[in-house]
């Protein structure tokens, strides 16, 4: 049994189970999620006999930081491997006085998105919270070594946050936990969806209040269809539907997310659709630039078209930047995700 993962209030029942108050549950969850100590034996007011019965039960287990890769923009690729070999990875990307760090939920994706190279490895499995948390664990003991902490969360790396709710909604719980738990306000983090209408529904009943990202891509159901199998179960006009219905605090917005791929969604016109289909919603764009992977089918739009697409939306009264990723140079960038790497699996 591992510690990490487990909600404050399951560490309480545990510690009444070892036959101790509900308080020493409490002292543990403080020692581990907000302190970030994970050795039993440094939890100095946990009485012996408590620590022995519970080292009996159960480990404070972080995922194995096997690589740690720089990229030149500063950013970090940290690659996981958890216990049964397999590998996700989270990047690290400090700006100014933030620092987000981008997290993965699932060991490939099922979704198969034509134009992303986490789509080509297939669903393998589905984090635990355990694995969630301890990603985010991991990399702030690595900025603390800077005296740094990670201000922000995305839930934008390797799988679809949505196909695993159950681990994702435990693990918000325990990264929010402002008493208890990390403390981290859900104002500053993402989750980011390929567009699974159920899911978004069932995220916004959980009044977790944290940030909405939807893929988008494209802004008519023929072109979405072809880059986005998704979508020939969720079409735009459900997706919308869903997202309009999210709650939204009085001045959050929901994300969009759209890839830039020369000739296939790039056009005046498809800025002008897009626009369209946006009208009325608390919306901001993140346009992405295609970012590039070996044997990919698309290419990244020139600068000047990517700059008019984002002028039509502007004029139209639509929030809207240019997101250029970070890391692409050690494939960490959006899109480019896999573990392991292609170049790795091809000697
Ligand atoms: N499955 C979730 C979380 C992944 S977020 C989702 O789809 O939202 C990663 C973001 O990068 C998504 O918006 C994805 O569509 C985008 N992306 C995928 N491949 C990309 C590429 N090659 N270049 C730029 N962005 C890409």
């Amino acid at each position: 049994m591992n510690l990490i993962g487990m909600l404050p209030s399951e560490m309480e029942d545990l510690a009444v189970e070892l036959g101790g108050s509900r308080y020493r549950g409490r002292q543990l969850a403080t020692w581990i999620y907000r302190k970030g100590v994970l050795s039993l034996g440094a939890m100095s007011d946990l009485p012996r006999d408590f620590r022995v019965a519970l080292a009996e039960r159960a480990a404070v287990a972080l995922p194995e930081t096997e690589r740690v890769t720089p990229s030149q923009d500063g950013s970090r690729k940290l690659v996981f491997r958890l216990d049964d070999g397999s590998r996700v990875s989270a990047v690290l990307m400090p700006d100014d006085d933030r620092i987000t760090l981008c997290l993965s939920t699932q060991v490939g994706c099922g979704y198969a998105c034509a134009f992303c190279l986490t789509g080509t490895m297939g669903l393998e499995r589905n984090l635990t919270s355990a694995e969630i948390v301890g990603q985010l664990l991991a990399a702030n003991a690595l900025a603390l070594e800077e005296g740094r902490r990670v201000t922000h969360l995305v839930f934008m790396g390797m799988g679809e946050p949505l196909a695993n709710l159950a681990a994702l909604v435990k693990a918000i719980r325990i990264l929010t936990d402002a008493r208890l738990g990390v403390g981290y306000s859900p104002r500053r983090i993402t989750v980011s969806t390929v567009g699974l209408v159920s899911g978004i529904g069932r995220l916004g009943s959980e009044n977790l209040k944290v940030n909405l990202a939807i893929s988008l891509h494209a802004a008519s159901d023929e072109v979405r269809s072809r880059l986005m199998p998704v979508n020939q179960s969720w079409n735009l006009g459900t997706l919308m539907e869903a997202v309009r219905r999210y709650p939204l605090a009085p001045r959050q917005r929901v994300f969009f997310e759209y890839v830039l791929l020369e000739g296939v969604n790039d056009s005046p016109e498809d800025a002008r659709q897009l626009a369209r289909l946006l009208r009325g919603v608390r919306a901001k764009v993140n346009l992405i630039p295609f970012n590039d992977w070996e044997g990919a089918p698309f290419r990244r739009p020139a600068l000047a078209r990517i700059l008019a697409f984002q002028s039509t939306l502007l004029d139209a009264g639509i929030t809207t930047t240019v997101r250029w990723s970070k890391g692409e140079d050690i494939g960490a960038a959006c899109g480019q995700l896999r573990e392991p790497m292609p170049e790795a699996s091809a000697t």
